[in-house]
């Protein structure tokens, strides 16, 4: 075979196991009620967790950034692509998260890669959770350091590791809250590990920012953990600006040595281009309104708590979640497909998320909640859903 009849072969495998993903058009700006594909539609699929990506004030921020800052940065950060609005997010972003500095990064995937590949190498190890984000796996191949991996939540597993390990310099990396689960880590007694093991714990808080503690201050918040005086050094914590907050980017934030050793090393902020600085002003704008947002947050605890109650007794369970995630298990990957596509049918869509992303046999249906949405959205979903059961 030639390399594109292989390639053929493969993507027809694809086809063939009910693994073929397909993009559909969005025509309106991202929220609970959309157009997609000349449809009307509920949109289920989000993380605009707090209904800001289309938010009038961020855009009028936008608009304002643009007449400021124009469009491009031009350079990296390290040459002349730092502007004064990156400066002042990070300074906003490292208060706002209890810690001594931030420093921003243009994706999470790439905050992610630069930072575990800066912080460990050969001859150090990673532990990492079973079901932590892609982007966190393809750090620890890219940093050459030992990947541990141990099974979802297991801290005695990871006790066993770490008790064992060779390793020069260990990290623990976890997602704060699991992105197709829902659940929040035990942050608490994974700190207590890494202080008893001479570990880093590095937190991927890309579902809990804003959403989660204090004026949405995100995980550690959750966990009466983001003090200043009080915070670990230990913590490296890393939240994304494109899901809550509305806009696109991430942060990691840390102690002055930390931050001041992923300036010098973290290759995914040394070798790109910076942000538009209208990103950055705009996100000013997002985080005034994240701190002022607990009544967007009641607003979506009060969805949560809708859905969980309508869907209670279903045949499918919903996995025990607190947070805006909130998966649905069906198991097959072709009877979630089945079921996604009849809900699309009538007006909803609710994302089909499938192996590889998730484990063989837990093909589930992703549902994510929104403070854009409305209780008749929530209502209109489940009593689909009883009807699909
Ligand atoms: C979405 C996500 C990322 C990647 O963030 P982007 O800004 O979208 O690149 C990283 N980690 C987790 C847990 C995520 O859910």
């Amino acid at each position: 075979m030639t390399f594109e009849q292989e390639l053929a072969a493969d993507l027809a495998a694809r086809e063939a196991a009910g693994l073929r993903r397909v993009r559909r058009r969005l025509d309106t700006p991202q929220r609970a009620q959309v157009d997609v594909d000349g449809r009307h539609y509920i949109a289920f699929c989000s993380n605009d967790y707090l209904g800001l990506a289309a938010d009038p004030r961020l855009a009028a921020a936008a608009r304002e950034a643009l007449m400021l800052y124009g469009v491009g940065a031009g350079a990296s950060h390290l040459i002349l692509g730092h502007s004064r609005a990156h400066q002042e997010l990070e300074d906003a972003l490292a208060a706002f998260a209890g810690m001594p500095a931030a420093l921003l990064f243009s994706t999470g995937y790439m905050a992610n890669l630069g930072v575990i590949s800066a912080l460990v190498g050969r001859g150090d190890a990673v532990f990492a959770d079973r079901l932590n984000h892609a982007s966190l796996n393809d750090a620890v191949l890219l940093s050459r350091a030992a990947f541990k991996r141990y099974p979802h939540n297991d801290l005695a597993a990871l006790e066993r590791l770490l008790a064992t390990t060779p390793a020069r310099r260990r990290l623990v990396a976890v997602d704060a809250v699991f992105s197709m689960d829902g659940d929040i880590a035990p942050v608490r007694e994974l700190l207590a590990l890494c202080e008893r093991h001479d570990a880093l714990l590095y937190l991927d808080d890309a579902h809990g920012f804003g959403v989660l503690g204090e004026q949405g201050r995100g995980t550690l918040s959750h966990f009466n953990l983001s003090h200043s005086s009080i915070i670990s050094p230990r913590i490296v914590y890393m939240a994304t600006l494109g899901k809550a907050a509305g806009v696109s980017g991430a942060f990691v934030a840390g102690s002055a040595v930390i931050i001041e050793t992923l300036l010098q090393q973290a290759r995914t902020y040394i070798y790109t281009t910076a942000a538009p600085p209208l990103l950055a002003h705009t996100l000013l704008a997002s985080l005034e309104i994240i701190a002022a947002g607990d009544e967007r947050r009641a607003q979506l605890r009060a969805r949560i708590a809708q859905l969980q109650e309508g869907l209670a007794g279903l045949p499918w369970p919903l996995l025990p979640s607190e947070t805006p995630i909130q998966p649905l298990i069906v198991g097959d990957n072709r009877q979630v497909l089945a079921l996604s596509a009849k809900l699309a049918e009538q007006g909803l869509l609710v994302p089909a998320i499938r192996p590889p992303t998730v484990p063989q046999g837990s093909a589930r249906l992703r549902i994510s909640l929104s403070a854009d949405h409305s209780k008749a959205d929530v209502a209109r979903l489940v009593t689909a859903l009883r009807e699909a059961a």
